[in-house]
């Protein structure tokens, strides 16, 4: 039977992995793969362990980067459903592309390495899941290995993160004396490396196993179910609702290598996150079941191949069913598109895609049309979704043209990239400087590459290093506070931003001046 459109709709679940490097995202992908079958060998997502990029190594890393649009969505399918994985960049590739992907998903999974507990990526990427509200599925990974105890990690995800928890699950022993997990949600203990037909064990009423089993005998068994009772009691409560408001973080222990937990892991992930969510857009919400076609841009990947000079603008679609060939709005050029040329990429290699729906994500030509946050529609009145969010900037270069004589081209060049929303552009105001703000080296990185292949300006960029910066509100003048420890500059929109040296500086600067309305744009959305 043809599915209908709402089916194809409300079988998608579109997430990205939140993780920091090395707890385990590359390996659990992988395994999801296996399981939708997506793969048939582990070793094809590609880690990108290449090691540490020079700036001069640009060529390198744009031959890598052919790997990673690849694997930048990977879809997948598992009983009925159609998943959509996106890639988030992390070490060197991290970038405000990195978070912007978190406004294209619907919801995470967030992975934890047992014996590292949470890690500085995994936060950054945690509190931009957070200021959007979607559920987050966290996977503590690992459990083969001596690592944290689970209490404690729980502690440290509300302590630390601020996100109440609800274990779905509970390991018994871990390291060399891993046993398995006790499942509290199928009410059935899991053994690690037992076969399949003994693997399960179901319990009774009470919670426990009915007839003699030799985990019974076990020291660490007894210290479960302790352990299970405690989080009956005093742990908080299951709610489907909380999961789907970003309030409650239900937690998986397991191990993605030896492949244990991960599949119940993918089960319960498809049973609790959500189909395609609805967006606000200026009239209104708008459905995913709507017929009507639309999406937004979220990321442009700009000279993968340097001979062609193609990029390629990724497009989460909101709302309708794409077909390639279709003509589309872009309300903020008043003009119409035909997108002839789409892509759909796989674990292993891109392939042209012919129809999709509300929740996939697809890549279109981009011979230099698309800003990112950018609406397609089919609608001829032409809406716009609302607008992608601003990511604080945690590093600045000063730059300058190496030629004087190529000014213009360099503004240009300029003027463009920031508009396309590769970089951040702020100028001092008391010397009219400019300044160029990243949340990762790699957008500088790309930033000098573009000015030098697409605008023929070779710039020169003197770091300044990391800086907190603090918008102001208001129209107050604060140019007489700037100085070397809290420099005043001017986003591209005007507003005052105060880069300060560090945590101290930023603090002594606000003791000092307690009216001054700083804030953080990143704690406001
Ligand atoms: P990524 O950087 O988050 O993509 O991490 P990877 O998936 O590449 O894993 C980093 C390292 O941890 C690799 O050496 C993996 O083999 C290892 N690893 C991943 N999952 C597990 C696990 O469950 N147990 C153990 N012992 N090692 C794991």
């Amino acid at each position: 039977m043809m599915s209908t459109f709402k089916d194809e709709v409300l079988s998608r679940r579109t997430f990205a992995i939140i993780s920091h490097p090395d707890a385990g995202k590359t390996t659990l992908t992988e395994k999801l793969l296996l399981f939708g079958g997506a793969i048939r060998d582990a070793g094809t997502v590609k880690g990108k362990k290449t090691g540490k990029y020079a700036t001069s190594d640009w060529m390198e890393i744009e031959k890598q980067r052919g790997i990673s649009v690849t694997s930048s969505v990977m879809q997948f399918e598992y009983n009925q459903a159609k998943i959509n994985i996106l890639d988030t960049p992390g070490h060197q590739d991290f970038s405000e592309d990195t978070y912007r992907t978190l406004t294209a998903v619907d919801s995470a999974v967030m992975i934890i390495d047992s014996a590292k507990g949470i890690e500085d990526q995994t936060l950054k990427l945690f509190k931009v899941c957070r200021m959007r509200g979607i559920p987050i599925f966290t996977f503590i990974n690992k459990l083969d290995r001596q690592g944290k105890m689970p209490l404690e990690l729980l502690a440290e995800l509300e302590e630390v993160m601020g996100i109440e928890s609800y274990p779905m699950n509970w390991p018994i022993g871990m390291g060399k004396e891993f046993l398995g997990i006790y499942d509290r949600f199928n009410n059935r203990i899991e053994q690690f490396r037992v076969d399949e037909e003994d693997r399960f064990l179901e319990l009774n009423d009470e919670g426990e196993i009915n007839e003699e089993h030799s985990l019974k005998q076990s020291g660490l068994y007894e210290q479960t179910l302790e352990e299970i009772m405690l989080l009956n009691e005093a742990g908080n409560e299951f709610s489907r609702d909380r999961i789907a408001s970003g309030d409650l973080t239900p937690v998986f222990f397991g191990s993605a290598l030896t492949n244990f937990g991960v599949q119940t892991f993918l089960e319960s992930y498809l049973q609790f996150a959500p189909s395609p969510q609805p967006r606000e857009s200026t009239v209104g919400e708008i459905n995913p079941l709507t017929e009507d076609f639309s999406g937004f841009i979220f990321k442009i990947q700009a000279n993968m191949n340097p001979a062609h000079r193609d990029r390629i603008a990724f497009l989460r679609i909101c709302s309708g069913k794409f077909e390639r060939g279709m003509s589309v709005n872009i309300p903020r050029l008043g003009k119409q598109v035909k997108l002839a040329q789409s892509t759909q990429f796989m674990a292993d290699d891109r392939s042209t895609v012919n129809e999709a729906v509300s929740g996939d994500i697809i890549g279109i030509y981009d011979p230099g049309t698309y800003q990112i946050g950018d609406t397609l529609t089919s609608d001829k009145n032409g809406f716009q979704f609302e607008k992608l969010p601003q990511f604080t900037p945690e590093l600045f270069v000063r730059v300058t043209a190496k030629n004087v004589m190529k000014q213009k081209h360099f503004h240009k060049g300029i003027q463009q990239l920031v508009q396309e929303g590769a970089i951040q552009l702020f100028k001092t105001v008391k010397t009219d400087e400019y300044l160029l703000g990243a949340v990762g080296q790699l957008q500088f990185e790309v930033f000098e590459h573009r000015m030098k292949n697409e605008y023929n300006t070779e710039v020169l960029m003197e770091r300044l290093g990391s800086k907190i910066a603090r918008w102001v509100e208001g129209e107050d003048n604060y140019d007489n506070l700037s100085s070397s420890r809290s420099l005043l500059v001017k986003d591209r929109y005007e507003h005052q931003v105060f880069l300060f040296e560090n945590d101290f500086a930023l603090r002594w600067f606000q003791d000092k001046n307690p009216d001054v309305p700083l804030y953080n744009p990143m704690d406001q959305q």
